[in-house]
């Protein structure tokens, strides 16, 4: 993730989230632009070595793999997908600068949207304007 970053989003202070379902958001508090990554749903590996994947996939699906599995398992993925374009591992978005640099005291507001109380600061904008939390932004959640 770091190399394809680095690669893509130049010098400038950046802000990295981490939102633990594989879509960061990229604050460029020099030029006031944010950036949406999130990780395309189906990723399939299309490297040369296909039969290994498959088996090591299944391996980790079913609980079997060992740690050196699990390893080699990442490595060839992680390979993988610094072998594609980024266009086709990251739905890349631009969003509106929203976030304080720097986040204060976090207060919550009524998601746009599910209208559930969420802090501010893990709040996203959306294009027209509406603050939603991060599931509805993403917009692939199921509504609990
Ligand atoms: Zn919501």
């Amino acid at each position: 993730m770091q190399i394809l970053l680095g690669a893509s989003a130049g010098k400038g202070n950046l802000i990295l989230k981490d939102y633990g379902k594989n879509a960061y958001t990229i604050l460029n508090r020099s030029d006031q632009r944010a950036y949406r990554f999130s990780r395309k749903k189906q990723y399939g590996y299309t490297g040369d070595a296909q039969e290994e994947f498959g088996r090591l996939d299944a391996a980790i699906s079913s609980g079997t793999a060992s740690e050196k599995e699990k390893r080699r398992q990442k490595m060839m993925k992680s390979g993988d997908l610094l072998s594609k374009p980024f266009a086709e591992v990251f739905d890349t978005e631009a969003v509106r600068f929203s976030m304080p640099p720097y986040a204060p005291l976090a207060r919550s507001e009524a998601c746009a949207t599910c209208g559930e109380m969420t802090m501010s600061t893990k709040m996203v904008e959306t294009d027209d304007g509406n603050r939603v939390c991060i599931p509805c932004s993403a917009q692939t959640c199921i509504k609990g």
